[in-house]
């Protein structure tokens, strides 16, 4: 770091800006955490000089030796995470994780359903700017209105209209627990595949804190870096090593991908082994429990939260009865140093860009050593800010009392202590 401030003070102060911003800032959007020193050490080391296309043992490039250690033990240590006959360590993302999947079981203009997107899917779940939607013929279901939950009936229902290939599960908004044998079910009726990307609840999974999608699923994709705080990334595992794994592997490398970043790969093994800890499963506890704090201030205030609480590490405030826009909300408690992000809510009238709702999350807050006490006060401030949004005035100066507040705070609980965490 020292070096890179004489050789390029640009780039080493925007680190150093984003360092304190991360330090002062509560940070509460719901799929972002902070990586371990040991995950960053492994990211920030040789291994961003290699080429290793192929696979450990099979590669197109000499000098592949010590990466195939590093890949094997990122395999075995997902695998043993996860409890999967295969995995696939390589996706530079979680988008490029899910478009092999697409690209190894469907052919352009085929079928599949997926949550949409103002119902607390992902992009890449069938949303019509992205490739899931471009290329392919996309059903969206959606929750129920009445319960707030996935409508295991709508999505019964258009499997048996439209006959898909694939049903997809999984979410980026959604605080409640799916019901992967139900999706099973359906899919099996129609004899669909059923692919779960599970990127947000992957840490909590991990920990034996949510069902664990890969005995039921055919595939099942996550992040690395959302509650399973790795390095940013993307996986794939499945029960079936021999026929699906083999498409899987050949649509990442040569399909989609070059060269791997064994950089990432090194740093997603550190961060499976720290999943693997006891430890870990304690921080998943609290990450619940700091959202379920937060849940029940909002709600005792009054706020409208999508699907009535949260049983995981998110909840959606949705602000469409109040009259106030996602946006306006995100910029206001952005004023007061809290990071959320602005988010559909279902049926929202508002464009994605503006939106009616926030969406909130404790994985980043929890990695601080922040508990419930915390939460609830934050959530008491949010409510505070929420509340005056169209009294400029008092705004203002809600805005600056908790601005110094969340300050203080933050230096109760520095992200990257004296501990080495
Ligand atoms: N899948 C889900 C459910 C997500 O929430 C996200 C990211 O937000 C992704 C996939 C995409 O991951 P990436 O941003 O790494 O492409």
């Amino acid at each position: 770091e020292t070096f890179l401030k004489t050789t390029d003070s640009e780039i080493f102060q925007a680190i150093e800006a984003e360092r304190e911003r991360q330090e002062a800032h509560i940070e509460l959007i719901a799929s972002e955490n902070y990586a371990s020193k040991a995950v960053m050490a492994a990211q920030g080391s040789v291994l961003t000089n290699k080429y290793a296309e192929g696979y450990p043992g099979k590669r197109y490039y000499g000098g592949c030796e010590h990466v195939d250690v590093v890949e094997s033990l990122a395999i075995d240590r997902a695998r043993a995470l996860f409890n999967a006959e295969y995995a696939n360590v390589q996706p530079h993302s979680g988008s490029q994780a899910n478009a092999a999947v697409y690209m190894a079981l469907l052919k352009p203009g085929d079928t599949f359903l997926g949550l949409s997107l103002d119902h607390g899917g992902h992009l890449t779940h069938g949303a019509k700017p992205n490739f899931s939607g471009r290329i392919y013929n996309a059903v969206q279901y959606g929750l129920n209105e009445q319960t707030g939950e996935v409508d295991y009936g709508e999505v019964e229902r258009l499997a048996l209209e439209h006959q898909p290939k694939m049903i997809v599960a999984g979410f980026s908004a959604y605080s409640q627990v799916m019901d992967w044998a139900r999706f099973r079910q359906i899919a099996d009726r129609v004899g669909a595949y059923l692919f779960v990307d599970m990127a947000h609840v992957a840490g909590l999974v991990a920990a034996g804190l949510y069902p664990n999608p890969v005995p039921i699923a055919d595939v099942v994709t996550t992040t690395t870096h959302k509650t399973l705080r790795g390095p940013r990334g993307g996986l794939i595992l499945s029960r079936d090593a021999e026929g699906l794994g083999k498409k899987f592997n050949s649509l990442i490398f040569p399909g989609i991908q070059g060269g791997p970043l064994t950089q990432v790969i090194a740093a997603k093994a550190v961060a499976f082994r720290e999943a693997l800890s006891p430890d870990f499963s304690a921080y998943q506890q609290r990450v619940i429990a700091n959202a379920k704090a937060m849940a029940s201030v909002l709600m005792a205030r009054g706020f409208d939260i999508v699907s009535g609480g949260t049983e995981n590490h998110l909840m959606l405030i949705d602000l469409s009865k109040r009259g106030f826009t996602g946006k306006a909300a995100d910029a206001a408690l952005g004023a007061a140093n809290i990071t959320v992000n602005k988010n559909t809510v279902p049926n929202d009238p508002q464009s994605p860009f503006v939106t009616s709702g926030v969406r909130i999350g404790t994985p980043a807050i929890t990695s601080r050593g922040m508990g419930t006490a915390e939460a609830e006060l934050l959530a008491t401030w949010i409510c505070d800010i929420l509340e005056n949004l169209d009294e400029s005035e008092k705004l203002q100066a809600e805005q600056d009392r908790i601005r110094v507040a969340v300050k203080a705070l933050c230096a109760r609980f520095p992200v990257y202590g004296s501990c080495g965490e």
